[in-house]
């Protein structure tokens, strides 16, 4: 069984004080639940405030993004500095920074194989567009991803990696993929990890899926045998939202 993981990625929102006011309230309100991992990606600014915060609660503190060196690399984090801050976690590849920043699968891979060696978790994210689901591009550029985004790592390099399917027509439209789509995708993405690594490390693999996450869709998609969790952006923000989808109902 795969635990599952609920996970927020709070974006360019959020002042320390606003963010320890939400880290406090899911603190409280989640700390019964023990069966879902919750992590948190609040701006790089709150990180070291809500560390602190944290220091008794199982929730877990992630980047944002990170940059695979350290040293003259102006306005950019190193993944030993988010460990440093206490976070233990980083989302790597998002579709903002691939559609925004122009990142490129070989650099992602980098910064993967840079957060991994310092230590970090990684919740890895791929997705398509809209453009290439209508040309029936989806599995076709999922792969070119995950090949290229995951290159060089081995099954124990796996064991601390999380992959996240964020249909970029779905983020922040609130466009969900249907629970069809999304299962699809994901059957795709953990046949190709059985491939790629082999079948224990692709069953043991949570696979997340994010894209307009809500309350009201988060039961369908965790009824999908290949979804293990989500990562959720919009509704993260929000507490009750939050806290509705981390306590997500299977039947
Ligand atoms: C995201 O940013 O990873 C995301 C899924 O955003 P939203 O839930 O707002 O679509």
């Amino acid at each position: 069984m795969r635990t599952p993981i609920i996970a927020g990625n709070w974006k360019l929102n959020k002042t320390v004080d606003e963010a320890l006011a939400l880290a406090n309230d899911l603190k409280g309100q989640l700390s019964d639940l023990n069966d879902v991992e919750i992590v948190i990606a609040p701006p790089f600014t709150a990180l070291a405030p809500l560390a602190a915060t944290l220091t008794d609660s199982p929730i877990v503190l992630a980047g944002q993004n990170c940059y695979p060196a350290e040293g003259a690399y102006t306005g950019e984090i190193s993944p030993a500095l988010l460990r440093d801050v206490g976070c233990r976690a980083v989302i790597i590849g998002h579709s903002e920074r691939r559609q925004l920043f122009a990142e490129q699968d070989d650099f992602i891979n980098q910064k993967v194989k840079a957060a991994l060696a310092a230590g970090l978790k990684v919740i890895f994210c791929i997705g398509e567009t809209l453009t290439e689901r209508n040309e029936n591009l989806t599995f076709e550029v999922l792969e070119k991803q995950i090949r290229m985004g995951l290159s060089g790592l081995d099954s124990a390099a796996m064991t601390r990696l999380t992959v996240a399917y964020e249909p970029v027509w779905a983020i922040g439209t609130g466009q969900t993929a249907s629970n069809e789509q999304a299962q699809e995708a994901h059957h795709f993405i953990r046949g190709l990890l059985s491939q790629l690594f082999d079948r224990s490390t692709a069953e043991a693999t949570r696979i997340l899926y994010g894209g307009s996450v809500k309350p009201d869709n988060i039961d369908g998609l965790m009824h999908q045998a290949d979804i293990d969790g989500a990562l959720v952006g919009g509704a993260s923000l929000k507490v009750g939202d939050f806290i509705r989808i981390a306590r997500f109902k299977r039947s």
